[in-house]
């Protein structure tokens, strides 16, 4: 397939001769008047009522049990690893191919990631290759689940649902289950993703949104950390909240915490969004099936949403068949104002995770070298901007 067929058709899609960007958030008419009257109330920090009705927007839209808003998505993942007790010393089985921020937030408690190959389905981790890691590396006794090489201890596992298309939940959860593990799910890119109709999230026992501004849904910065596990919800929020015990004027706060409450300003513009996300998802999806119809006759593959699953899109991607016309692509998109990307670049190779444990690499390798991001905002963003 010719590049400059795609870029006449990805700026047909787009409707512009302008810069198409990666992803942009879109912004209608309440996101104005909802910020503007945080700011009229002087309330925008850490008291106001955005914050309670943005959690509980959260979990009516994802059938959440407890929604606790955080600064960002990677706050949020900090404090699920915390409250699952993941410590100094600690392994996390986590992927190779995802952002920074999974890797990081496990290395903020002192844990170190163990890396995982991603299944050619999902782009996320690959059910069948943790099974095999921990068959081969692990052992468990009535302490928990240790690493054969150096007894440190095995406490959970940390999928991500890549671009939105969520990982084979059933299986990973069979596994935690056999192993003693406890399930994190990086759901930041899957907000509006369903696997087998239920929300992502839902199955680990603590998982992290994100709001990020490239996200779904932004809130500028932002983030949610879902808390499945019933007898740790009240001590979720208060761990999020520097755990000051509630008194009209006196501090007493009654255990180490963090600070990472969003900001009232942020959720006003969280509660906007979250009324167009089903306009949205249904923009993203559209704009997907155009891609795939585009791409079905090319040598291009189209990374579609699993079969158990439906999707949100956040991203939408094509796998090239080598290296060298995946650089080109990159190269003449770019070139011509259309902001494609390479995938991230694999935790493996960055430097301080390049000491981590890990499996066998093979499809995380070789999507790192074939796979594109197109442009995938929705597009009533052009409408109102131009
Ligand atoms: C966006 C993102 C996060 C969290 O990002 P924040 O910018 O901290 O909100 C975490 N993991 C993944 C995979 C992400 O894409």
């Amino acid at each position: 397939m010719e590049n400059l067929s795609v870029i006449k058709f990805i700026r047909n899609l787009y409707q512009t001769n302008s810069n198409i960007p990666l992803h942009a958030p879109i912004f209608y008419e309440k996101e104005k008047s909802y910020v503007a009257e945080v700011i009229d109330s002087t309330f925008v920090s850490s008291v106001g009522r955005y914050v309670d009705e943005f959690e509980r927007r959260i979990e009516a839209f994802t059938g959440a049990e407890k929604a606790i808003a955080t600064v960002n998505g990677t706050a949020a993942l900090h404090t699920a690893l915390y409250l699952a007790g993941v410590a100094d010393g600690d392994l996390v089985l986590t992927q190779a191919l995802t952002f920074v921020a999974t890797c990081n937030a496990i290395r903020y408690l002192g844990a170190d990631p163990i890396f995982i190959d991603i299944s050619m389905d999902s782009l996320g981790m690959c059910p069948v290759a943790l099974e095999e890691y921990l068959e081969q590396n692990a052992y468990t006794n009535d302490k928990g689940c240790f690493h054969k090489l150096n007894d440190r201890a095995i406490k959970a596992i940390l999928p991500m649902h890549t671009f939105g298309h969520p990982v084979d939940l059933d299986s990973l959860v069979a596994t935690c289950n056999k192993w003693g593990l406890t399930l994190i799910e990086d759901a930041a890119e899957s907000l509006g993703s369903f696997y087998k109709g239920i929300h992502t999230g839902l199955h680990g026992d603590f998982s992290a949104i994100s709001f990020n501004g490239n996200k779904i849904i932004t809130t500028g910065g932002g983030g949610m950390l879902l808390c499945n596990r019933v007898a740790m919800q009240e001590r979720a929020k208060h761990i999020t909240t520097t755990a000051k015990v509630a008194h009209s004027y006196e501090y007493y706060h009654d255990e180490l915490a963090f600070n990472y409450r969003m900001p009232n300003l942020n959720a006003a513009l969280g509660c906007a969004q979250i009324d167009s996300l089903q306009k949205i998802i249904a923009d993203k999806r559209e704009i997907a099936s155009c891609y795939e119809a585009f791409f079905e006759n090319s040598n291009l593959n189209f990374v579609s949403e699993p079969k158990y699953a439906k999707s949100n899109y956040w991203l939408n991607a094509v796998i090239f068949p080598n290296k060298v016309a995946r650089d080109v692509f990159l190269n003449e998109t770019n070139q011509n104002g259309i902001f494609t990307r390479p995938v991230w670049r694999l935790m493996n190779e960055l430097p301080m995770f390049s000491q981590s444990l890990k499996g066998p690499l093979n499809n995380s390798e070789y999507i790192q070298d074939r796979l594109v991001n197109l442009p995938s905002s929705s597009r009533n963003l052009q409408k109102d901007t131009e």
